[in-house]
């Protein structure tokens, strides 16, 4: 393990059923497989990226996050999210079943279900959270007591203006959503030199194939799959 200490000394990891997650070493998780977080402020195109990256790579797993907002058109339970009441979260939350959580845009619960995440990485299959920058900062925190490497991968616009447009364009948010969203992406956007690798969304496509390049490296994949 990183570090060189026991993280079941540290933390209790449990899965969603109460069984302990450890294995014998204390650790959970493979340490030689990086799990790759990926975040970008608000409208950035990070659902659409992904989406070409695993019809391109189905190999991939990206994670499920659980939310107590409410679900857009179309949205299904259990594959967009898993939609959960705030008791429901709550709950969850106090019986240490996430990896991290967040309030965001000062709306909604989110947070990582922790479970789903090891057993992806113990079997080896190219795993990624897609998580705001509050949650990318909780997982530094707490990847060090888990025995987790971790590649933090920003999404960037070409320029904040662009962030705008695409946030009006999407027209999913009422006008003062859309300015709160705004103001958050402002912060997020001042937070890219915390990560290890910034991607430009200028272009989907070529967005996609650099992600792919980094899960390629990490993962020991062919750089053509
Ligand atoms: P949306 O409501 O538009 O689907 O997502 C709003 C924001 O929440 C996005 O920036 C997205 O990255 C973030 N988000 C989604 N799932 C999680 C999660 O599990 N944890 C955290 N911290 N943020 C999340």
């Amino acid at each position: 393990m990183s570090g060189g200490q026991s993280r079941s000394a540290m933390m209790n990891v449990r899965d969603w059923k109460g069984h302990d997650m450890t294995d014998a070493d204390g650790n959970v998780g493979d340490a030689s497989r990086r799990l790759i977080v990926l975040t970008g402020p608000t409208a950035v195109g990070k659902g659409t990226v992904e989406a070409r990256l695993r019809e391109d790579h189905p190999q991939v797993w990206v994670s499920v996050s659980a939310t107590t907002r409410a679900p857009r058109p179309g949205e299904v339970d259990g594959v967009n999210y898993w939609f959960l009441t705030e008791k429901e979260f709550l709950e969850r939350e106090r019986e240490g079943l996430f990896l991290e959580t967040a309030v965001v845009h000062g709306l909604a619960h989110y947070g990582t279900p922790l479970q789903p995440v090891l057993e992806h990485l113990r079997s080896g299959v190219p795993t990624i959270l897609e998580i705001d920058l509050q949650g990318a900062r909780r997982v530094k925190e707490s990847s060090a007591q888990l025995g987790l490497e971790v590649v933090y991968v920003f999404l960037a616009p070409p320029s904040f203006d662009d962030l705008a447009t695409r946030l009006r364009k999407r027209g999913t948010e009422t006008e003062s959503e859309r300015l709160r969203r705004l103001e958050t992406a402002k912060v997020e956007l001042a937070a890219e030199s915390e990560f290890d690798v910034t991607i430009v969304n200028d272009d989907v496509s070529h967005a996609a194939d650099e992600l792919w390049a980094v899960i390629a490296k990490e993962y020991e994949l062919p750089r053509q799959n």
